[in-house]
C-alpha cells in the first residue's frame, strides 16, 4: 500500500482515479489547486507522507511543471506521474526534463493509469535488484556482456547507437526518457548536436527490429517527451473507460 497524492482540477477526474487507486489498496488525498497542493506536500514531516504523486499539467495556483520540480527536489525518492494533454502541450514540453518518472497523456484509460501507477511502485520497491545481465522484451534478448542482440534466437546486427537506445530503454521499463537523456546514455554528454537526431536511430531500430518481427515493437513513443520501453503485451484489454481530455476543461484557459 502507497500513500498517493493526486493534484488534478477536474475533480470528477480525480475522483474516478482515486477510486481504481483505492481498489488497488491505496491511500489517497486529492487537490484540486496547485498552491494548496505545495502546501499539503511541504508541510508533511521530514521523509514525505507521500510515496507517489500524480500531477496534472495545467492547475490553477501552481502549475504542473513547477510542482513537478518542486517536490522533486524536496524529496528525492518520491515517483511522479504527469498528466499531460497531448495535443495542446505537445509543442511546449519537448525536450523538458522536469524529473518526472512517467507521463500519462490524456485522455487516458484510469484502468491503464492505475497499472503505471502500479509499475512506478514496483520499480522503486525492485530497486536494489542487481542489474540483469540478460534483458528480454517477449523474444527479443540483449546480452549486456557480450552486446548481443537476438530475436528469436537469431542474432540483430545494430549499430553501436542502436544498441545503446535499446539497452537503455530495456533496463528501465516503465521510464520515460527525453531525447536529451537519450543522448547522454548513448552519444555522451559532449555531443552537441539535434535532440531530433535521436528519432532517427530510433527509426532505424525499429525497422531492424520490425523487419525480424512485425510484432516487435518495444519502443514506445511518448508524445511531447520521448520514448520508453512498451509494456509487453498480456491479457486482452478490458473495456476502456477513457477520462475527459484537458482540451475539452474550460477551466484551464
Ligand atoms: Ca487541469
Amino acid at each position: 500500500m502507497a500513500s498517493i497524492l493526486i493534484v488534478e482540477d477536474e475533480r470528477k477526474t480525480a475522483e474516478i482515479v482515486e477510486l481504481y487507486l483505492r481498489r488497488d489498496g491505496h491511500e489517497v488525498r486529492i487537490e484540486v489547486d496547485g498552491s494548496v497542493a505545495w502546501r499539503t506536500f511541504s508541510e508533511s514531516p521530514a521523509g514525505g507522507v507521500f510515496d507517489l504523486v500524480i500531477l496534472d499539467w495545467m492547475l490553477p495556483g501552481l502549475d504542473g511543471p513547477t510542482l513537478c520540480r518542486r517536490m522533486r527536489s524536496a524529496q528525492a525518492d518520491l515517483k511522479i506521474l504527469m498528466l499531460t494533454a497531448r495535443a495542446a502541450e505537445d509543442d511546449r514540453i519537448q525536450g523538458l526534463d522536469l524529473g518526472a518518472d512517467d507521463y500519462v497523456c490524456k485522455p487516458f484509460s484510469p484502468r491503464e493509469l492505475a497499472a503505471r501507477v502500479r509499475a512506478l511502485l514496483r520499480r522503486s520497491a525492485g530497486r536494489s535488484d542487481p542489474p540483469a545481465e540478460v534483458l528480454r522484451w517477449q523474444c527479443l534478448s540483449f546480452d549486456l556482456a557480450a552486446r548481443r542482440v537476438t530475436v528469436g534466437g537469431r542474432e540483430l546486427a545494430l549499430t553501436r547507437t542502436e544498441g545503446e537506445l535499446l539497452a537503455c530503454l530495456l533496463a528501465n521499463p516503465g521510464r520515460v526518457f527525453s531525447r536529451s537523456e537519450l543522448i547522454a546514455n548513448t552519444l555522451g554528454d559532449g555531443y552537441e548536436g539535434l535532440d531530433r537526431t535521436i528519432d532517427a536511430h530510433i527509426g532505424n531500430l525499429r525497422r531492424k527490429l520490425t523487419a525480424e518481427d512485425p510484432r516487435l515493437r518495444p519502443v514506445e513513443t511518448v508524445f511531447g517527451i520521448g520514448y520508453r520501453l512498451a509494456d509487453e503485451p498480456d491479457e486482452p484489454d478490458g473495456p476502456n473507460e477513457a477520462v475527459s481530455s484537458e482540451r475539452a476543461s474550460s477551466s484551464d484557459a
